[in-house]
Order: structure tokens, then C-alpha cells, then sequence
């Protein structure tokens, strides 16, 4: 058995609080390594590293830091299958995917090359008689990040390279279920040039979280993970001062009008219902299709998509089409809310429930799953799955489809599947959600726009990555400047005698 470990001062560093959890390898159910539990002292002491790194690098010039992060896209791409092996083998998802994973990281530390320009002040000359007024971004100081389990790779550094580029320290908390990510990007940072003990991986669970909380040289927190601990550390983090901003869960409606291409539509959904066993917080749980004759099509054209899907280990190869959700317990969730779905009367038209994949009975596999006449009123329409399990609700109109998914509380992503410009236009000017596709699926803004939901799924003003991010990891100071008449006007060169 492996014990993981902490990376401290640009050390992987042994736990010392004796507390363990199990990370297991997803597809065969065996428990692979265990993930040390910060203590509250181990949290501290990193923070205390952290400071003392960070002034250095906030004054550091910001060409040079972003330097740093061109020579860590040059290493991540080094090492892509590397960091991808090591995520699939703890996360569970297919081997491509795990690329994306990093991939789409990569690209918000592209986007921080750009840091110079975007930490570039403003400046009014002459605001008044002399005065000149200017504005500059200072780095926050030391900074903190808790993500989940489902983007090892690309969550940790959407929050990492801005914080970073914009001259902060910046301690990692990650998922305790995936750890193993986290702790090779932070060593290839240093590779790239970053001085130690600027990025730091805490492994842990709510003490190590509690003590990021509760440390008063910690100025900001970015969360990522499940709507209720997004809300607790929202209002713990805000009450004790710090700069927060916490994203958190999703049920993602795509409607689907009856003129829409209904081959597109089934193929969208497929991929953006179980791609990645549907733990993604931009997959689409629920599906509108509006009026009956088009959710008879939409439902005939998935039926045999969703049986032919293709559920393996990630070493299976790139014939897979999603693996294992990351652990038993998940799994139990998702196999007890597809039963309330049938208790509570929803149609199970696929149904996966006895799927099992010879020589890996004991991994966290779950079938794909399509509920029809769902209604809003179904624990499976109201919860958050994060599984395999698309459920169908029609609607008699475009008013209530649009409805629906104004009124569930989450407000991540959606989407709207039409021909029609006009549909589409209100739609997307209408809906109260973050993130709209148009015939997209899963619109995951590129790294120079920013990610965020509304409503329940997230809380905090600013969103993640693209300019954003600068806001977020700097602050704003501005500076009203006026010199006296100096040297220029009064100055006496010439060589007098004393009087
Ligand atoms: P989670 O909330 O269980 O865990 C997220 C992080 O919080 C982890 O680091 C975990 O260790 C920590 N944590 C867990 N319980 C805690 C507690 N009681 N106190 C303090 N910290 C605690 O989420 P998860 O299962 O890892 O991830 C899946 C969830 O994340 C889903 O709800 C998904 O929608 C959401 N998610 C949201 C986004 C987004 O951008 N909105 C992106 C990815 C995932």
C-alpha cells in the first residue's frame, strides 16, 4: 500500500496527523493508495511557508512570472500522457479524457501569459491642476483553492496560473478521492522556474478545508465542488474577511425544439448526458424536449445510441466510452435515486441497473440510464446525480420548457436545440443560468471568457478564468498624485557666493 503525500516547500512531505483516506482505483474497487489528512498545524505551517515566499514573487516582474507559466505549458505538454495515466487510474475516466482534463487547463495557463497585459494599471493624466491619477493590481498575498474530485487537473489550475501570474502564493487543497495530479503539476511548476513554497498541495479533508477558513493570512479562497459545502464555505470564508468565490452544483436542461435536427440533438445528448459517467457539472442531466411528437423522436433516437455505449476500464483503450464513477459510495447514490425515480413514477426506458463488466465486478461501474415523463416534482429532476442517468421531461411549450429550467435552482449550464434564430435569441436572453449553448451542448466558455453559473451554483461576484481571474487574485489601489513646483522651476544651478 502507498501512502500519497503533502508538496511543501517544494517537497513531497509525509502526513504527520496519522489520518488516512482510501484512494481507490475506480475500475477494480481495490483500494490503491492512501491520501494523508492535513491537520490543522500541517495547514498552518504551510501557510507560514507560503508568506514568507510570496513577497519575492509579487515583486517579481510580471513578464518573468509569466515566463514561468510558458515554460510549464512546454511541460505539460511533455508530460501529457503521464499526468493523463496517473488521473484516470484514480478518477475513473477514459484515457482522451483525461487529456482534456489537462488540456483545458492548459489553456487558462496559456491565457496567463498574457498577465503583463492584464495587470496593466489605468491612468488619467491631468485629473485636476498637476494631479495625475492612476490605478495599479497588487497581488492579494497569500491565496487558497479546495476543488473536487471530477477535474483533477484542469479545476486545480484555472485557480493556480492566475493566482500565480498575478503574484500571490497559492496552497491546493484538492480532492482527497484524486490526489495524485495535484502534487506532479506543483513539481512541474518548479521545474518550470516557480521558486518554492509559492505552490503548495495540503492533501485533507474538512480540518484542513476549516483551517484554510480560519487562518487570517489566507486572503482568498476559490471552491469548487457540491452546492452545500459551496454555501458553508461561502458564508465562513466571507464572515472571517477573505475574498471567496465558491461554484458549485448543476442539473443542466437542454431543450430540445421540434424543429430541431433530432440526429444532432440525440448525439449531443449523448455525449453531454454520459460522457464521463456524467460527472461533469456542465453534463446534461435532464432533457426538454418540447410537444409530444418530439420527445417520441427524441426518445427513439437515444434508445439505440444509449445501447450501444460502450463501458470499460480506461485501459481498455479509446474504445470506451466512459468508465466508473470514482467510488462506491457515489455509486450507491446514484443506484438509490434511480430507484426513487421508479418509486416516484418516472418511465426507466434504458435501464442499467444489472450491467457488470466481466473481471471487474468489484469496480464502480453504472450502466447508462434514460428515465422518460419525468416530472419536476421527482427526486431525480430535483437532486443533482452526477451519474450515468439522463432523464426526459416534456413540455407542452417553449414557455415551459424555458420555465423549468428557470425555476430549478441550480444554474450552471443549458443549452436549446433549434433552427429557429428567433427561439434561440430569447432563450439566451431570457434564461436565468450562466452558461447557454445554442446547439452546443456543453458550452464550456474557452480560457479568455470566463466560467460561472447563477443561482445555487455559485456564490461570489466575479467567475473563473479570463479576465476575471485577474480581478479576483489582485487588488485595486489608486493612487491621486501631485509634486509641489520642484527643481524644474526653482532650482538654483549657478555657483553663488555666500552672503
Ligand atoms: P465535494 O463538495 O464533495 O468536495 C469538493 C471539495 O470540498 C473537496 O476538496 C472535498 O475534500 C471538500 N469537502 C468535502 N466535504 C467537506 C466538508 N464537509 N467541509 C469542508 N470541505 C469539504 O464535491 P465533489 O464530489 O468532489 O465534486 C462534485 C461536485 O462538484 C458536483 O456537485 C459538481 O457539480 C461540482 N462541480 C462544480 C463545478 C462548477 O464549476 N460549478 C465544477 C466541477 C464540479
Amino acid at each position: 500500500m502507498k501512502d500519497l503525500t503533502h508538496y511543501i516547500n517544494g517537497e513531497r512531505v509525509s502526513g504527520t496527523s496519522g489520518r488516512f483516506s482510501d484512494v481507490f482505483n475506480p475500475a477494480t474497487g481495490e483500494v490503491q493508495s492512501r491520501c494523508p489528512l492535513a491537520s490543522k498545524e500541517e495547514f498552518d505551517q504551510a501557510v507560514g511557508i507560503a508568506a514568507a515566499a510570496q513577497p519575492a514573487w509579487g515583486a517579481t516582474n510580471p513578464q518573468r512570472r509569466a515566463r514561468v507559466m510558458m515554460k510549464f505549458v512546454d511541460l505539460l505538454n511533455r508530460d501529457m500522457d503521464k499526468l493523463a495515466e496517473a488521473l484516470s487510474s484514480e478518477h475513473g475516466k477514459t484515457f482522451p479524457d483525461a487529456k482534456g482534463d489537462v488540456q483545458r487547463g492548459l489553456e487558462v495557463v496559456e491565457y496567463c501569459i498574457g498577465a503583463p497585459q492584464m495587470l496593466k494599471g489605468e491612468f488619467t493624466d491631468s485629473a485636476g491642476p498637476g494631479i495625475d491619477m492612476y490605478s495599479m493590481r497588487q497581488p492579494l498575498g497569500v491565496t487558497g483553492g479546495i476543488t473536487p474530485f471530477n477535474f483533477p487537473a484542469m479545476i486545480p489550475m484555472w485557480m493556480f496560473a492566475p493566482a500565480l501570474a498575478c503574484g500571490n502564493a497559492f496552497i491546493l487543497k484538492p480532492s482527497e478521492r484524486d490526489p495524485s495530479v495535484p502534487i506532479m503539476l506543483a513539481e512541474l511548476m518548479e521545474e518550470a522556474g516557480l521558486p518554492k513554497g509559492l505552490l503548495q498541495v495540503v492533501n485533507g479533508d474538512k480540518e484542513a478545508v476549516d483551517a484554510m477558513l480560519d487562518n487570517e493570512t489566507v486572503q482568498s479562497i476559490g471552491f469548487v465542488g457540491s452546492t452545500p459545502i459551496a454555501e458553508y464555505i461561502y458564508g465562513r470564508g466571507c464572515s472571517n474577511g477573505k475574498r471567496v468565490q465558491c461554484f458549485g452544483g448543476a442539473k443542466n436542461h437542454m431543450i430540445v425544439m421540434p424543429d430541431a435536427d433530432m440526429d444532432q440533438a440525440a448525439d449531443a445528448l449523448i455525449g453531454a448526458g454520459y460522457g464521463a459517467a456524467g460527472e461533469r457539472c456542465m453534463a446534461i442531466s435532464v432533457a426538454v424536449p418540447v410537444g409530444d411528437e418530439a420527445a417520441d423522436k427524441l426518445i427513439e433516437k437515444l434508445v439505440p445510441r444509449i445501447e450501444k455505449l460502450k463501458v470499460g476500464p480506461y485501459t481498455a483503450g479509446d474504445d470506451v466510452d466512459y468508465g466508473p464513477v470514482v467510488t462506491a459510495a457515489a455509486k450507491q447514490n446514484i443506484l438509490g435515486l434511480i430507484e426513487s425515480g421508479i418509486q416516484q413514477g418516472a418511465e426507466l426506458v434504458v435501464d442499467g441497473r444489472d450491467f457488470s463488466l466481466q473481471g471487474y465486478e468489484d469496480g464502480f461501474f453504472v450502466g447508462p440510464h434514460l428515465f422518460d415523463r419525468v416530472t419536476p416534482d421527482m427526486d431525480i429532476y430535483k437532486k443533482e446525480i452526477f451519474g450515468p442517468v439522463l432523464s426526459t421531461v416534456r413540455a407542452g411549450s417553449y414557455e415551459e420548457a424555458i420555465g423549468l429550467a428557470m425555476d430549478h435552482e441550480y444554474g450552471n449550464g443549458t443549452a436549446i436545440f433549434t433552427r429557429d434564430g428567433d427561439a434561440a435569441r430569447d432563450f439566451a436572453n431570457r434564461i436565468n443560468v450562466g452558461m447557454v449553448g445554442v446547439n452546443v451542448p456543453i458550452p464550456v466558455p474557452l480560457a479568455y471568457h470566463t466560467f460561472g453559473g447563477w443561482k445555487k451554483s455559485a456564490f461570489g461576484d466575479l467567475n473563473q478564468h479570463g479576465p476575471d481571474a485577474f480581478r479576483f487574485y489582485t487588488r485595486t489601489k489608486t493612487i491621486t498624485s501631485r509634486w509641489p513646483s520642484g527643481i524644474k522651476e526653482g532650482g538654483e544651478f549657478n555657483f553663488k557666493a555666500m552672503d
